[in-house]
């Protein structure tokens, strides 16, 4: 096989590969330099995909109660616990717990099978706990999920905002980007950030703020602006709501009041809110800094407010960026594929909207309310309220809060399917039924990046032994259940044009969401389908949205919603004096089933850590390499000390992504409460109350 142009597995930059297999399994891997959201730049990450490649550790066979199965047996055995649990309890006795690592087409059968057949909304993914907060920001401000601009904006803004994102080594490329234009015409970076990071090195100012401080500091950035007479009164007039009530809002957050708050000094604040005041082109990129708190989506709508007020968005150059993490964690978004969302942006709680997606299926029912939230989802996993669970694609025994006792919840259930690629993980040893699904590079489909550009994945190895696509899987289990003529298809294009053609559904309802210029698509246009951003236009070309100042609302408005600082969440006290961060180092990824692979990647950061200010390791008595116990009142990890003045006194830092094949101690998030944000159910996963001391092996 000759070169193949896919797209980067890992995270939601999107970048463009090139492909070519080496015959022996493996392939040899280079950016693409067509593709618009890297034009040739790969990071280390995505250099060494080919390293990820071998068979070592797969999933390769159908397996029931550990021993190797059939399809037809395990699918059949899946679909009747699925109908009979179904048929005895109810349909919200049922879950599906999904990934961002899905591909479109598999999330849309996934949401199509459970809300429109099964008749719940108990689909929710591991997306929750990376932009759950941006999502619910977004319809709040603006009617619907939308990303205002696109990766073309970074290169003509004159300042970039990084909130809560160590875009250096979570979005490297989209991070070469803004430093080139750095570099070249002065663009100005602030990095705020509890943490002095990679991306901190590289920014023109750093805000060493308090955790969970972000509030505070832009609701004092729109009283700056407001008082500096920054404020676009004629833009607020024609497209903004919710002004007056906003500024009122922010009256108390003087220089000093937010000083006290974020413990940044006034005159750090003033040149801060200066720089921003006086430059009209500003983005501000923010991340899992921003939404993985217990206030996420006020901290998302404190952001958009700032550019709201100054009619900062819709032109070139200037708006609010949410990155996602995964590869299609904004394609996740837009099929449904979590629990409060119908596909194509439409709302769940809306009887309209409802009846035309029911219509559009043809399915015989739809929920009327909101599934489970992933943290809730596991609650009623232990409380046996789900008694049939079926895990797509990843590992939340370790990658949840309280990652102990999800792990026990599951334990609770009693049927548990789990598909992956690989075969062992914290959560594989807890299913009755495993089911080998495609990896990259074996499986095709679409996947969605941050600036809602949808591309290409494409299979250039075979499927190995039994493993398949996870759009055939769930729809071998839908045919099974009795649903057959309607997940009948032969492959992934014929999910996507009717996947496409649902999207009329968003233009009808007055959306934002327009596929339909790809809803007659041909097996070959899909095959060689061009990187191409949604909404889809005749003519392919890109949109910013927002730039007529019309909003997704019933009045066409957007909404700037007063927000307010809240006490903060963790509760440091003599027993749990320090607050935990956590986070993705440069190297690796989620839960290390790929990046592990390679001795490449390991070369950076081979062992999971906890950073900790040289003050606090010298009042506990440790030094670099020590070991050291976090302690909290839902778990314990062991970690290896690494001293830094890169963190600030009493706060510490620990990577999420070793797991207990990887290191039985060093699972971090055993320590992390469940604690989430009323709005949008994202998990507070960077301020946990924790104790530390020297570890002393028995
Ligand atoms: Fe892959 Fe993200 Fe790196 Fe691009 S920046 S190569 S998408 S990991």
């Amino acid at each position: 096989m000759s070169d193949v142009r896919t797209t980067c597995a890992y995270c939601g930059v999107g970048c463009g590969i090139i492909a070519t297999p080496d015959g022996s399994g493996g392939a040899v891997i280079v950016g693409d330099a067509k593709h618009p959201a890297n034009f040739g730049r790969l990071c280390t990450k995505g250099t060494t995909l080919g390293h990820t490649l071998s068979l070592e550790d797969r999933l390769l066979n159908p397996m029931i109660g550990g021993v190797q199965a059939t399809w037809n047996e395990a699918t059949d055995l899946v679909a009747k616990k699925f109908k009979e649990t179904i048929e005895e309890h109810g349909p919200d006795s049922v879950a599906f717990y999904v990934s961002g690592q899905l591909l479109t087409e598999d999330y849309y059968v996934a949401n199509k099978l459970m809300k429109g057949f099964i008749g719940s909304a108990n689909i929710d993914t591991n997306s929750r706990l990376c932009m759950a907060s941006s999502v619910a920001g977004h319809k709040r401000a603006f009617g619907t999920d939308t990303v205002p601009g696109t990766y073309a904006d970074l290169d003509e803004a004159d300042l970039i905002v990084l909130v809560g994102s160590n875009l250096a080594w979570c979005h490297p490329v989209l991070h070469q980007r803004i430093i080139a234009a750095q570099e070249q015409r002065g663009l100005k970076i602030v990095n705020i950030d509890p943490r002095r990071t990679a991306t901190s090195d590289m920014a023109d100012m750093h805000l060493g703020i308090a955790p969970g401080g972000d509030v505070a500091l832009f609701n004092g950035l729109l009283k700056y602006l407001g008082d500096a007479g920054k404020i676009d009164a004629e833009y607020i007039a024609k497209h903004v709501n919710g002004f007056a009530d906003a500024m009122a809002a922010v009256t108390p957050y003087s220089l000093g009041h937010v000083s006290s708050l974020t413990g940044l000094t006034p005159q750090e604040l003033e040149e801060f809110y200066c720089t921003y005041a006086k430059t009209e082109r500003v983005v501000t990129i923010y991340s899992q800094g921003v939404n993985q708190a217990s206030d996420g989506t006020d901290k998302v709508n404190a952001i958009i407010n700032c550019h709201l007020a100054t009619g900062r968005i819709g032109g070139a150059g200037q708006g609010p960026f949410s990155v996602t993490g995964q590869p299609n964690a904004m394609g996740g978004r837009e099929v449904g594929g979590l629990a409060n969302m119908l596909a194509a942006h439409l709302d769940i709680e809306n009887p309209d909207h409802r009846d035309m997606v029911q219509d559009f299926w043809n399915s015989p029912t739809l929920p009327t309310q909101a599934g489970l939230k992933a943290v809730d989802m596991f609650k009623a996993c232990a409380s046996g309220k789900i008694k049939a669970l079926w895990v797509m694609c990843t590992n939340p025994a370790v990658s949840m809060p309280r990652a102990d006792d999800v792990a026990a919840a599951i334990e609770v259930v009693d049927f548990v399917v789990v598909s992956d690629i690989v075969e062992e993980t914290d959560t594989t040893v807890l299913a009755d039924v495993l089911l080998p699904a495609a990896g990259w590079g074996e499986k095709d489909g679409t996947v969605t990046n941050s600036e809602r550009r949808i591309s290409r994945q494409r299979a250039f190895l075979p499927l190995p032994e039994q493993a398949r696509p996870d759009w055939k899987i769930i729809c071998d289990v839908a045919k099974k259940m009795g649903w057959g003529a309607d997940f009948s298809y032969q492959g992934p294009h014929e999910i996507f044009k009717e996947w496409a053609s649902q999207t009329y559904l968003s233009v009808l309802a007055g959306k934002d969401l327009d596929l339909t210029a790809l809803s007659e698509i041909s097996v070959d246009r899909y095959e060689g389908l061009e990187p191409v951003q949604w909404p889809v236009r005749p003519d392919g070309g890109d949109t910013r949205f927002f730039e007529n100042g019309g909003f997704f609302t019933s009045d066409a408005k957007a909404r700037m919603l007063a927000v307010h600082a809240q006490a903060n969440s963790a509760i440091c006290d003599l027993k749990y004096p320090y607050i935990l961060n956590t986070g993705r180092v440069r190297d690796h990824w989620h839960t290390l089933t790929r990046t592990a692979k390679s001795a490449v990647l390991s070369q950076h950061i081979s062992e999971p850590f906890l950073q900790i200010n040289a003050a606090d390791a010298a009042d506990i008595g440790v030094e670099t390499a020590d070991l050291v116990q976090v302690n909290s009142p839902y778990g314990t990890a062991v970690l290896r000390a690494q001293v830094s003045d890169r963190q600030q006194v009493g706060q510490v830092f620990a990577p999420l992504h070793w797991t207990g094949q990887f290191s039985a101690k060093g699972r971090i998030d055993v320590v992390v409460p469940d604690l989430v944000d009323p709005v949008s159910g994202q998990p507070e996963l960077k301020r946990t109350a924790v104790g530390i001391s020297k570890f002393h092996a028995r």
